[in-house]
């Protein structure tokens, strides 16, 4: 090939496979949207030719409102002002200030754990965390729940390491897959807390006793958890009275804490070997000093301030699951704060939301594959403590107009845990 040739061969290509998921219905779209601090769940949106509107947010991850929180807001301007906008450096060089330092004594206190170790977002954290001590493991073995994230997954490629991935919060399938391996061999066990896209919650503590039983590490990922459940916004590993029993548990600081970041709590020893094995956590800038006071000051008002925010948030999503339910939409059943509501069809899905925006100013993005498997799409719903019930009323009759009739007969809902 020549080199004009081989150009448009490479753009020819890739548009052809830009094109593929056009033919699915799966092609991502992103909504510019504009939080607007004091606000929220409502927001400014931006449309084609100029197009502006005020909208309500459905599908935010910053659960709580953490990232509008006037201490958070405070905490971050200020750290700004006083120290710049980059940490100037990776952690190793240069970059560790005085605010990674007490922000991950603050996560290694909320997990009761030794210490604490941050990462630019939860998805490094648990590709960095997995596959590195994993890695290091001599003939270690993992076993992977099939929901696990995408994350945790990249974790466990990178680790090299044999796997076995079990249904989702199976305990009789994990115990039938562990008890096939040789007992001498390292095991690890890596699971959710919530799983995301179905709101349902692992059964951590018959994992912890599979755990002990055949001597294998645990790995949580709490961080559809942390900040919203137990006393002091430690999880459900902490409403559940669980934390020591797991080896490590992973957070992130971009969702209930509403800032970016991620990290892992465990012994010293886990922590420090990841802090000086993983290239993910070293070969790479700190985050920025203002992110992490910002995080501190998250941390710490749902530390020690966070029940009531939590009881209404808990509160809120009851009430609009109930709303749902009575109008008949297809709520799926979710033990916790995330509310999703199965459309089963891509296109139907991407139609759904793609109305609620043009026609009732409402924000939820279409969830399809590879989030969710093939013909399990669906709306995924976050109320907030602040949505009101007429926002939860304006949402159940707008779902109404744009959920097409037909039963999604063929998709046969998972059971709660
Ligand atoms: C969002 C998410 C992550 C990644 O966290 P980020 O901080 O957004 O990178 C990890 N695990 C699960 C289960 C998630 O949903």
């Amino acid at each position: 090939m020549t080199q004009a040739d081989s150009k448009a061969y490479y753009n020819h290509f890739f548009q052809a496979r830009l094109d593929d998921l056009h033919k699915e219905g799966r092609y991502r779209v992103f909504a510019n949207i504009e939080r607007i601090v004091g606000r929220y769940p409502k927001a400014l949106f931006r449309g084609e030719n100029g197009m502006e509107k005020e909208i309500t947010v459905w599908c935010s991850n910053d659960y709580l409102g953490m990232g509008h929180h006037p201490d958070v807001i405070a905490a971050v301007c200020d750290t700004v002002k006083n120290n710049g906008a980059g940490a100037g450096g990776t952690r190793n060089i240069s970059g560790t200030t005085n605010h990674h330092i007490l922000l991950e004594k603050e996560l290694a206190d909320l997990h009761r754990k030794e210490a604490a170790l941050l990462f630019s977002s939860g998805y490094v954290s648990n590709e960095s965390a997995l596959g590195t001590l994993a890695k290091l493991l001599p003939d270690c073995v993992i076993f992977s729940d099939e929901m696990n994230h995408a994350s945790m997954i990249q974790g466990i490629r990178q680790s090299g390491c044999e796997k076995f991935i079990f249904r989702h919060n199976d305990v009789g399938h994990l115990r039938s897959l562990i008890s096939s391996v040789e007992r001498c061999r390292p095991k690890l066990i890596a699971f959710e807390s919530v799983y995301s896209m179905d709101g349902d919650i692992a059964p951590i503590a018959e994992f912890c006793d599979i755990a002990e039983e055949f001597g294998a590490m645990t790995y949580l990922d709490e961080v559809h958890a942390v900040g919203m459940y137990g006393k002091r916004g430690g999880g459900i590993a902490e409403r559940e009275g669980l934390m020591p029993r797991l080896d490590v548990i992973e957070g992130t600081l971009g969702k209930a804490f509403g800032l970016m970041g991620g990290y892992i709590s465990g012994t010293q020893a886990v922590v420090d070997v990841v802090r000086s094995y993983a290239p993910g956590f070293i070969f790479t800038t700190a985050l920025p000093p203002a992110v992490l006071s910002g995080a501190l000051a998250s941390v710490r008002h749902l530390k020690n301030n966070g029940t009531e925010l939590r009881k209404k948030h808990q509160a809120r999503a009851a009430t609009l699951k109930r709303i749902l339910t009575e109008a008949g939409l297809p709520v799926m059943p979710s033990a916790t704060h995330i509310v999703p509501v199965m459309i089963g069809d891509p296109r139907l899905c991407k139609q759904a939301s793609d109305k609620l925006l043009e026609q009732f100013d409402i924000y939820v993005q279409p969830i399809n594959y590879p989030t969710v498997p093939r013909g399990t799409e669906r709306l995924r719903l976050t109320p907030s403590p602040f949505h009101t019930d007429a926002d939860m009323h304006a949402l159940a009759a707008a779902l109404q107009q744009v959920i097409p009739a037909q039963k999604p007969a063929k998709v046969k809902l998972r059971q709660v845990a």
